[in-house]
């Protein structure tokens, strides 16, 4: 039976399986920024995030972190839990960069003195607003919820930071997306990619992320490669520890 397409997002298609309460998400080559202002498209982008969302889940899995991965399909799309979405992208920030640099007048690079969690709202229409807590008992999210959030933001942000500074990156800020599963457990969703992330050479603070896009840099395939094989040296050593 030919799976069923629920959902066409911006960087992925979410399709129904015959299994109950699973879906898989099939990650493409197209990319858009600025909420959706700008578009592109490159090689490989669809297998790099699958892959490197893939072997991230499995990793922070290991770690604690209940998510909502199943098993990679093929090159370019993952198995997952069908979760029911929380309306909130949660962020996580370790060095100043894009709209926070801007909010507290920083220079992009400097380190925060302690991470910084924000709440936005996802909802495209409205441009993601950040939100505070006042606004999003109005929208009828429970304070258990919106602690639950934070904590793992930063529980995740935890876990990847060494993982990350191992393969000689520093994780600049990132998002994550959380969801209920059928027994109303709370789960960590969506992806873990350049497209989410902001990773800089911890060298040569060279960008390896979606900025070189958004910022038409230059050299944005090179740059996802090079972190798939990064973050993928980890499972070739059976390293997933
Ligand atoms: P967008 O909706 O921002 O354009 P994508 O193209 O990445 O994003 O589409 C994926 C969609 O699937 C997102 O709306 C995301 O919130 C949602 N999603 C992610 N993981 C799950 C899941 N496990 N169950 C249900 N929906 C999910
Ligand atoms: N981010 C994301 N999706 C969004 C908004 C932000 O994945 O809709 C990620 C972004 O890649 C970065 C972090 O969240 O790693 C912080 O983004 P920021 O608020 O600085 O957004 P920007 O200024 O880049 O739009």
């Amino acid at each position: 039976m030919p799976e069923e397409l629920l959902y066409e997002g911006k960087a992925k298609k979410v399709f129904a399986t015959d299994e109950e309460g699973v879906l898989v998400h099939r990650y493409k080559d197209d990319a858009t920024a600025f909420n959706a202002q700008k578009r592109g498209s490159w090689k490989d982008k669809g297998r790099t995030n699958a892959t490197m969302s893939a072997t991230i889940f499995a990793y922070l899995e290991v770690h604690g972190v209940p998510t909502h991965f199943v098993e990679q399909v093929d090159d370019a799309a993952i198995k997952t839990k069908r979760l029911d979405m929380l309306p909130i992208e949660v962020i996580v920030r370790n060095v100043a960069a894009g709209s926070l640099a801007r909010r507290l007048g920083y220079e992009e690079g400097t380190k925060l003195r302690a991470p910084i969690v924000e709440l936005c709202y996802k909802d495209d229409e409205l441009g993601d607003p950040m939100l505070n807590w006042y606004h999003f008992r109005e929208l009828g999210v429970s304070d258990e919820d919106l602690e639950f959030c934070e904590e793992l933001g930063l529980k995740v942000n935890e876990i990847l930071t060494p993982f990350f500074d191992e393969r000689g990156v520093t994780l600049v800020d990132f998002k994550i997306e959380i969801g209920r599963d059928a027994e109303g457990r709370l789960v960590l969703a969506d992806e873990i990619s350049p497209d989410t992330c902001r990773f800089w050479d911890k060298e040569t603070g060279e960008k390896l992320d979606k900025d070189r896009f958004r910022r038409d840099m230059g050299g944005v395939e090179e740059a996802y490669a090079e972190m798939l094989r990064r973050v993928q040296e980890i499972t070739q050593r059976g390293a997933v520890d």
